[in-house]
């Protein structure tokens, strides 16, 4: 039996008060869920208004869309793992591909970042993802593998296996283009299988969601799609209406 994972990455989107009248429109739309787990990951200034409205509610989590790899110290506008778990943060995002590819963040960066997490009690969500080249020259596999193995050099299996994994295309986000449920199931089959070399038994339980370009027509037919866990969601989940309905999937 699936316990799916919703998970909203808001982006750059969604002041203060703005989080506020969502949560009110989203809680009216979607009452309290047992058999599966909603996630939001505001933007930072965000989070605070976030976890006001939504701390009666068990089944949904919070979690920041970026850290820096260093527990504190002098690094002018970065927010450490620890600070943002005090501000209510249970998750990460590691290894966003905007982080990637707008940010020149690399795969070791990704896995100090997920290092960082792991020290602060912080649950990573580690992104990995091909681009239109790499899928294009057959590398899909290779790419996705050596990003989740940076992504997790430095911590323990028992911590790899805590952590969520996504598949995110990167020629899927924002595009308007979803993979084929057959093609993410061969990637998250992949991922399962490395999960299962760097963690055993263990793996079956590490959640791999699918994102880009998830909305209300394709999302149920990419839950029924053999080996994903949950979905990542960006613009779709902007929406209250619309993200409670996916969300209630
Ligand atoms: C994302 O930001 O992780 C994402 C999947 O975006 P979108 O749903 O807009 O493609």
């Amino acid at each position: 039996m699936k316990h799916p994972i919703f998970a909203a990455n808001w982006k750059m989107n969604h002041a203060p008060a703005d989080a506020l009248a969502f949560a009110r429109q989203f809680l009216a739309q979607f009452p309290r869920h047992n058999d599966r787990t909603v996630l939001f990951f505001p933007p930072a200034l965000t989070l605070h208004a976030l976890t006001t409205a939504l701390k009666d509610r068990p089944d949904i989590f919070l979690g920041v869309q970026n850290i820096h790899w260093e527990d504190q110290g002098a690094f002018t506008g970065e927010n450490s793992a620890a600070i943002a778990r005090a501000a209510g943060a249970r998750y990460v995002l590691a290894g966003h591909s905007e982080r990637r590819h707008l940010f020149g963040e690399t795969d070791e960066e990704c896995g100090r970042k997920v290092a960082a997490a792991t020290r602060a009690g912080l649950t990573a969500v580690i992104c990995v993802g091909e681009t239109l080249d790499q899928r294009d020259r057959g590398q899909t596999t290779e790419v996705l593998l050596r990003q989740l193995r940076a992504a997790v050099a430095t911590i323990d299996a028992r911590h790899v296996a805590s952590s969520v994994i996504a598949y995110e295309p990167v020629w899927a986000i924002g595009t308007g283009r979803t993979a084929a449920p057959a093609d993410a199931a061969t990637a998250h089959a992949a991922i399962r299988g490395e999960l299962r070399s760097l963690t055993g038994d263990r793996a079956a339980a590490v959640p791999i969601l699918y994102g880009g370009s998830v909305n209300r027509g394709n999302v149920a037919a990419l839950l029924a799609t053999d080996g994903i866990d949950g979905v990542l969601v960006g613009g779709a989940s902007l929406d209250a209406e619309g993200w409670a309905a996916i969300a209630r999937t």
